[in-house]
């Protein structure tokens, strides 16, 4: 299809904002409504109709998935060559591609490591701990107040000086150890991914004519999930040209807890001033019905921008909201109803999605699928990487990349058991911290043996020798060999044996090994096409492709390749962007949906637009579940419908079973108008 005729398909208002190149373009419209649409095409029409090579193009997209998608649809449309060196990527993968390029001028050395939260948490406790023992949740808050400072561009200096109280200040002055240390570590965290590129573009007028030369249009789709400093990366490197689309929905911003702020859709209209607003308002994706729930639901908020869905669809069938005994009867419903409807629709597997609030509503629901041999793929969730195995693979490679990575040295010094002791762990950190210099470092030198006993330096020495031999074969010829030989020398296999409760399980664990390492030598033989930054040297292919890993985008596309056809798990957060024929929305329940803290925050319009989001992922069925009984902190505990329930139009639902409404304690937590119009709807 050329794109004249692809141009033909879409809506005079999408046209429009396809075409609109000579100034920055903002298409605001809700959900199913064509934006992402819009962006894909604008992609080729860059490229095909106004000549601007693919290189010199980014786009940019909130979730790996999401970015995968538009790859996906993209791909259909370039021919050939036509696509090379196009950005299809995350802010997080495009600011590390950044990163990469400009390693020198931002003061990092080759081989960085890449912190994820746990990590992070890990150099917090150590930092925290030194002054006096602190529990879990200080942590977690300091944690969280950093990740803020970072996301507004806010410097240890700055927020020391502004601290207003005690408690930030002591956040404050952790945060200016914790931007020491990790630099000392040659590392860098997730926020930083954003924060070193707009501060290297900010204050460097060489680099930023760097990347203005290399980018010359961006796309941005889920806008209004952009955080402070994703919005400077952004306007730096557009500023004067302003040659820019951005495409979002306020009813949609669900990040809020990350920084995001849906006022950088207003202030985009302050800081350019000739920006052309394009609002979309058919919905090409659901039935009438679906999208008049949304609708209604989401008209419970205040409005930045007040719009009008509609949907030439037809009203398909009536939603229905499926009362539960408790949850496993919510998981077993959900996973026999699919097995059947999807031999009465004659639909696939793949055309079916569940979504929840939380992650852990899937163990259940996954038990069930499994017992009924339904394929289904569990996305979004963290699981491969929280892994173990995982976790002890990937330290060995960042100490391979990187020798300063204390984090990762402590993680797999003893593992498999070296027999290196704490007492003599802690003997080398004090050396270590006197001087200066890495664990690893300071396992390499002379004066070590006075602090330590003889026996304990050679075992340290056996070690580091033997994590040397390991990149000196990869830096002389295969790489990838190299790291599959040193799994073998060290017999990690042994160690996971010696340590599974199950034989099973050990061979399940290695295969994950084999499978990452797998993985980074399929992402090794991609880089050269993928990565932004075109001044990447054949040697640090090796890192670029570790610290890919550590940003999960590798392991999910493996997922992705071979989901051939699975019913989708998904949180709700997860599923933006995507849509299904069939939607099964989990867990509507007080506390769950609107999640409790929120409830305690204050902060249930952001749930509103949660749900809002979850109910627009579908296209021709809606089936909403809840739970009379569930069991939280080890308990059964009763729940309550959602509020949210009572908002959706009465005359649309269709109920089977009803939630129990006579408890005391339940009609209060749920305010008495809510369970009056619940009342009278049921009759
Ligand atoms: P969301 O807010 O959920 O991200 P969106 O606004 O990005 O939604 P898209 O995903 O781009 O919407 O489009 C929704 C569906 O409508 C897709 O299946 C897309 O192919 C289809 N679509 C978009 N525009 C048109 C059109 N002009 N004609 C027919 N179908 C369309
Ligand atoms: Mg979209």
């Amino acid at each position: 299809m050329s794109i004249k005729q692809r141009l033909a398909k879409l809506n005079p208002r999408q046209q429009e904002a396809v075409c609109y190149i000579d100034g920055p373009c903002l298409v605001l419209a809700g959900a199913g409504s064509g934006k992402t649409s819009v962006i894909t095409t604008k992609i080729a029409y860059l490229v095909q109709e106004c000549g601007m090579s693919a290189r010199r193009i980014a786009a940019v997209t909130f979730t790996n998935k999401a970015a995968r998608e538009m790859k996906e649809r993209v791909g259909q449309m370039l021919k050939g060559k036509e696509g090379h060196g196009l950005t299809v990527s995350t802010f997080h993968t495009l600011g590390l591609n950044i990163i990469r390029a400009e390693l020198k001028a931002l003061g990092y050395k080759p081989g960085f490591s890449l912190f994820d939260p746990e990590d992070a948490k890990a150099l917090l406790r150590d930092l925290m701990n030194k002054d006096a023992q602190v529990d879990a949740d200080q942590i977690n808050q300091v944690q969280h107040q950093i990740s803020e400072w970072k996301n507004d561009l806010i410097q240890p200096g700055q927020a020391l000086s502004h601290a207003a109280d005690e408690n930030e200040q002591y956040a404050a002055r952790v945060f200016e150890a914790y931007v020491r240390h990790l630099k000392a570590y040659n590392a860098v965290d997730f926020d930083d991914l954003i924060l070193l590129p707009v501060v290297l573009l900010r204050d460097d007028p060489e680099a930023l004519a760097r990347w203005r030369r290399k980018i010359h249009y961006m796309l941005v789709d889920e806008y209004q999930d952009t955080n402070v400093s994703q919005y400077q990366l952004v306007k730096l490197l557009m500023d004067e040209r302003a040659t820019f689309t951005v495409v979002g929905d306020d009813d949609q911003s669900i990040y809020a807890w990350r920084g995001a702020r849906p006022e950088n859709l207003v202030t985009l209209g302050e800081d350019f001033p000739r920006l052309q607003v394009i609002k979309l308002e058919q919905n090409y994706r659901s039935t009438g019905t679906i999208l008049r729930a949304a609708n209604t639901l989401i008209a419970n908020n205040p409005h930045v921008y007040e719009k009008s869905l509609w949907s030439e669809m037809g009203q398909g069938a009536a939603i229905r909201v499926v009362v539960n005994r408790h949850e496993e009867a919510e998981a077993e419903r959900v996973a026999s109803e699919i097995l059947t409807r999807r031999i009465k629709e004659s639909a696939s597997w793949r055309d079916f999605a569940v979504l929840y609030r939380g992650n852990f509503q899937a163990r259940l629901l996954e038990l069930k699928l499994q017992h009924y041999q339904i394929p289904y793929k569990l996305s979004g969730g963290t699981s491969f990487f929280s892994r173990n195995e995982i976790k002890d693979a990937m330290a060995y490679l960042r100490l391979l990349i990187n020798p300063a990575d204390d984090n990762a040295f402590l993680r797999i010094v003893n593992v498999p058991r070296r027999e290196v002791g704490p007492g003599t762990l802690e003997k080398l950190a004090n050396y270590a911290t006197e001087r200066g210099i890495s664990l690893f470092a300071a396992c390499h030198e002379l004066g070590l043996e006075q602090q330590l006993p003889a026996r304990a330096v050679e075992r340290l020495g056996r070690f580091t020798h033997f994590i040397d031999g390991v990149r000196q074969r990869m830096d002389q010829g295969d790489a990838i060999a190299a790291i599959r030989g040193m799994m073998h020398e060290m017999d990690y296999e042994a160690w996971l044996y010696q340590n599974a409760s199950a034989p099973t399980i050990a061979e399940k664990r290695m295969a994950n090994v084999w499978i990452l390492i797998d993985q980074l030598e399929k992402s090794m033989q991609a880089d050269p096409e993928e990565s932004t930054a075109s001044e990447d040297t054949e040697t640090d292919t090796v890192e670029a492709a570790i610290s890919r890993l550590v940003l999960r985008d590798i392991l999910e596309q493996q997922a992705e390749e071979d989901d051939t056809d699975r019913v989708q798990l998904l949180t709700m957060h997860a599923s933006k962007g995507l849509e299904f024929p069939h939607v099964y929305l989990m867990g509507l329940e007080e506390e769950l949906l609107p999640h409790r803290n929120a409830i305690e925050a204050g902060t249930v319009e952001e749930e509103r637009r949660l749900a809002y989001v979850g109910i627009t992922r579908a296209r021709r069925t809606l089936t909403l579940t809840l739970a009379r009984q569930r069991k939280a902190f080890g308990e059964l505990m009763d729940c309550a419908p959602s509020r949210f329930l009572d908002e959706l139009p009465p005359d649309d639902l269709e109920w089977e079973g009803q939630p129990d409404r006579e408890d005391p304690d339940k009609k209060q937590a749920r305010g008495k108008d809510a369970i009056a119009g619940l009342r009278s709807l049921l009759g």
